[in-house]
């Protein structure tokens, strides 16, 4: 039996990546939150997504002995040269509060023609194994910025994130219409492939 610690205290993020991954896990493994494994927030000091998922992931790697995956993830938005990216989560300056950062990220847009709306959802996914081996892939789901928010499904910027190739934002979408295309989705896809081969290959 392998036992994989998910360095995540979002609960929706966590059903999202679970949701994901369980595919790809097979019966032979458990996949414990870091709640449940007793690991503490981590502060996300690093400068790009890789980064932050790594430091995450050593860190639950390091105080549970297991093998730890995490990730990070943000907006992208062309006009604003990639913001908020890293500074997604904590736009309007509280950390986690969806409501406030979707809502200035729209205000800030507001003089945008919608052909220059562009923006993209970024992932970056790490997995840190018990004795220190280090892995990670990306995925970025490309998109444009809606008007005003539409929808009731997923999470922070789902309601004014229109996909694309789609005429509804991803919270108008049921969650299995998303997890199929997300970045979170190419980026878990990729890290599950790269650690199958390892775990196959090295125990
Ligand atoms: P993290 O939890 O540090 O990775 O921060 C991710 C932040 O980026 C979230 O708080 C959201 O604001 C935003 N974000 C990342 N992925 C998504 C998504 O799939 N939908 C909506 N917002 C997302």
């Amino acid at each position: 039996m392998t036992t994989f610690v998910l360095a995540t205290h979002n609960e929706k993020k966590k059903r999202e990546l679970l949701a994901i991954l369980q595919p790809h896990l097979g019966d032979e493994t458990e996949v414990r939150t870091a709640a449940e494994a007793g690991v503490g927030d981590i502060p996300e000091t690093g400068i790009t997504f890789a980064e932050n998922a790594l430091i995450k992931a050593r860190a639950a790697a390091r105080a549970t002995g297991l093998t730890a995956i995490a990730d990070d993830s943000g907006i992208c938005v062309d006009v604003l040269g990639g913001a908020p990216g890293i500074l997604s989560a904590r736009w309007a300056g509280r950390h986690g509060d969806d409501q406030a950062n979707l809502e200035l990220l729209l205000a800030q847009l507001s003089d945008i023609a919608p052909e220059h709306r562009g923006a993209q959802f970024r992932c970056a996914a790490a997995a840190v194994t018990a004795d220190g081996r280090e892995f990670t892939a990306e995925g970025v789901m490309p998109g444009r910025l809606a008007s005003g928010p539409a929808g009731e499904h997923g999470f922070g910027y789902d309601p004014i994130f229109v996909p694309e190739g789609s005429t509804r934002t991803a919270a108008e979408l049921t969650p299995e219409e998303k997890n199929a295309r997300s970045h979170r989705r190419i980026a878990f896809d990729r890290l599950a492939e790269l650690l199958a081969e390892e775990l196959g290959r090295r125990g």
